[in-house]
Parts: C-alpha cells; sequence; structure tokens
C-alpha cells in the first residue's frame, strides 16, 4: 500500500509538514535521519522563533513540534534516505533506506543543509559554545566583546557587516590577501571601521574559558605557517553549507551551491509530486521559522497535488 506523503526530515520544515498533512487527513510518514529534531537541537537559547517571547531551547523546541505533529496521526520512522525514484507509469515514489522500501504518492524533501565547519580538533564540542555558522541566530548573544567570522566570500562579508551591530569589534579571517566577494561588497566590508581583516590566515586551533565557551582562536599563517593567539568570544564560520540531497539524483535540479531549485513562487520541484522545504532548498535565509514557513507550504502543495490526481 503507498503512502500519501512521506516526509524526508525531522527539522522545523518536515515537522511543519507533518501538524499540515496530518490535519488534512493524510497520514503522513516522517523519516527522521539520525538527527531527530534538526539543526536546532545542537543550539542552545532560541530568541527569535514568534511565540517564546521569553526565549526557548532548541530541543524543547523541536520537541514541542514533534509532539503537535504527534497529536495528529504523524508516525515516525527512524531511518535514513539513501535514494528516492519515481515509477513514471504509477506516479508513485520508491523511498529507499537501508532496511526498508516505501512507495508514495508525494515527498516532502525537507533534509537541511549543514554548515561546513573546517575540521579543528575538539571543534565539535564548541559547536553552540562560541562557535557558530549563523550571525543572524547568535549574534546578538555576543555584545560588546570581540568576535570572528572566517570566509572571504559575499556571506562571510554579510555576516561580519551584521555582527558590527552588537560585537565590539569583527576580525574576518580568510586564508587568502582578498576578498573573493563582489566588489561592491569587499569595499564595503574593507571600509567599515569595525571590521579588521586578518588576512593569509586560518584557524588551527581554539582556547576556551573554564566554562568550555570560546575564550579566542589561535591562528596559522598561510604563508609561513608561524601561529598566534586572537582574543574573542565568538567564531562565526562563513565558509559555505552543503544542502542534503544527494539522495534524490536527478529528480531536482541544483544551484551552483547544490540547494534544490523549486519552481519560483512555490515548494514544488521539476519532478511532479516531489516538493522541497527549508534549508535544503533555501540558499537566502536559513531560519527556523522561514524552514517551517516553507514546510507548511509543500504540505499544502503536496495535498493540493494528491487532490487533482
Ligand atoms: C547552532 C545553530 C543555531 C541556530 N540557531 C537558530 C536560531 O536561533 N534561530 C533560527 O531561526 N535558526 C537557527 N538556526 C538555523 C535553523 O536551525 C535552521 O534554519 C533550521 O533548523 C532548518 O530546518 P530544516 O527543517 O530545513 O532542516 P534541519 O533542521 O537541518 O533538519 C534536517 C532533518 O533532515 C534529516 N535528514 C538529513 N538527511 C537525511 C536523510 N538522508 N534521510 C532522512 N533524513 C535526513 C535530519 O536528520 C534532520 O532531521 C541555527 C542553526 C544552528 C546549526
Amino acid at each position: 500500500m503507498s503512502e500519501n506523503v512521506i516526509i524526508i526530515g525531522a527539522g522545523c520544515a518536515g515537522y511543519t509538514a507533518a501538524i499540515y498533512t496530518a490535519r488534512a487527513n493524510l497520514t503522513p510518514l516522517v523519516i527522521t535521519g539520525s538527527q531527530i529534531g534538526g539543526q536546532l537541537t545542537t543550539t542552545t537559547e532560541v530568541e527569535n522563533f514568534p511565540g517564546f517571547p521569553e526565549g526557548i531551547m532548541g530541543p524543547d523546541l523541536m520537541f514541542r513540534m514533534q509532539e503537535q505533529a504527534e497529536k495528529f496521526g504523524t508516525r515516525f520512522a527512524y531511518e535514513d534516505v539513501i535514494s528516492v525514484i519515481k515509477d513514471e507509469s504509477t506516479g508513485l515514489f520508491t523511498i529507499k533506506t537501508s532496511s526498508q522500501e516505501y512507495q508514495s504518492k508525494t515527498v516532502i524533501v525537507a533534509t537541511g543543509a549543514s554548515a561546513r565547519y573546517p575540521d579543528i580538533e575538539g571543534e565539535e564540542k564548541l559547536i553552540g559554545h562560541g562557535l557558530t555558522a549563523c550571525a543572524t541566530c547568535d549574534g546578538a548573544f555576543y555584545r560588546d566583546v570581540p568576535v570572528a567570522v572566517v570566509g572571504g566570500g559575499d556571506s562571510a562579508c554579510e555576516e561580519a557587516a551584521f555582527l558590527t551591530r552588537f560585537a565590539s569589534k569583527v576580525y574576518l579571517i580568510h586564508r587568502r590577501d582578498t576578498l573573493r566577494a563582489s566588489r561592491i561588497m569587499a569595499e564595503r566590508t574593507l571600509a567599515n571601521e569595525k571590521i579588521t581583516p586578518v588576512w593569509n590566515s586560518v584557524i588551527s586551533g581554539y582556547i576556551t574559558d573554564d566554562k568550555g565557551e570560546v575564550d579566542g582562536a589561535i591562528l596559522t599563517d598561510t604563508r609561513t605557517g608561524a601561529t598566534s593567539e586572537l582574543p574573542l568570544k565568538c567564531v562565526f564560520m562563513a565558509i559555505g553549507h552543503t544542502p542534503n540531497s544527494s539522495f534524490l539524483g536527478d529528480l531536482v535540479d541544483r544551484d551552483s551551491a547544490g540547494y534544490i531549485m523549486r519552481t519560483p513562487g512555490l515548494m514544488a520541484t521539476k519532478t511532479p509530486g516531489l516538493f522541497a522545504a527549508g534549508d535544503v532548498a533555501d540558499p537566502h535565509y536559513r531560519q527556523a521559522i522561514s524552514s517551517a514557513g516553507m514546510g507548511c507550504s509543500a504540505a499544502i502543495e503536496a495535498e493540493r497535488y494528491i487532490m487533482g490526481h
């Protein structure tokens, strides 16, 4: 028997799609992958999700979303999807995990995008403790203290400019001696008095305080190999994201950075019945609330697709 909707991913987009499709009586199945609750389970306080004026811990918010989806009859399979194919003659999708195969009339892909980190020793433990990849999310926690952005592209420049609203000083650490951001963005960044470029440098280690929070970075000069210490309270990585969509093969088109391309204004992809929501299809915002919004839209589009077929 085929499912109506299979939602791949259990983050803000996946859970919201589940709430909507469950309330539409489509009895969705969510295949969660290994990170149940998604990226927000890796952070502490979330202050910008509407409805929580006092803030809410990331894992608590995601647990509440899961509970809400369950309340309306969502089912969960705690597995990783390894491939999705569509049978054009039946119009059904086959979703394969390591242990079984499912069939579904529609699929909502909500698998997120993983921020890239350079693989420095001890890094994993510091994510959320002075190491992050989201200035919009965490910038406001670092007021009147020095911080750094790592990267040299447009995103790094945008993050650095945003952080000047809070931090006492923003170091822009880049492995080369020129930015690869667009010219106007590079000029604006270098003209900003609060931003200090640190050229030809990479972070090779972190200094932590007695609470385990970042207290400084160890820099290595990419030309000489010489090391130095830079006191700071938070490092914002801006070296790109990897959207998690490789298991979809050619069912979707991707932009140059790997994000799933959607029909403009919709969550539909080039394959009828396959929808994409959240960070995996969003090179611009990558926020909890925007992902949730996309999950809602994808659910409504999936429901209409089923009604029309
Ligand atoms: C440290 C940190 C702090 C953040 N703080 C904030 C904040 O304060 N405010 C804010 O708005 N945003 C914040 N964000 C961003 C926010 O977490 C994301 O925008 C949001 O989680 C994206 O939701 P999503 O549902 O698209 O994907 P994700 O949350 O990334 O969820 C992806 C889901 O897909 C699953 N998955 C992946 N691959 C597979 C597969 N092959 N098969 C099955 N399942 C799969 C994963 O297991 C996971 O359940 C933060 C992010 C991080 C990393």
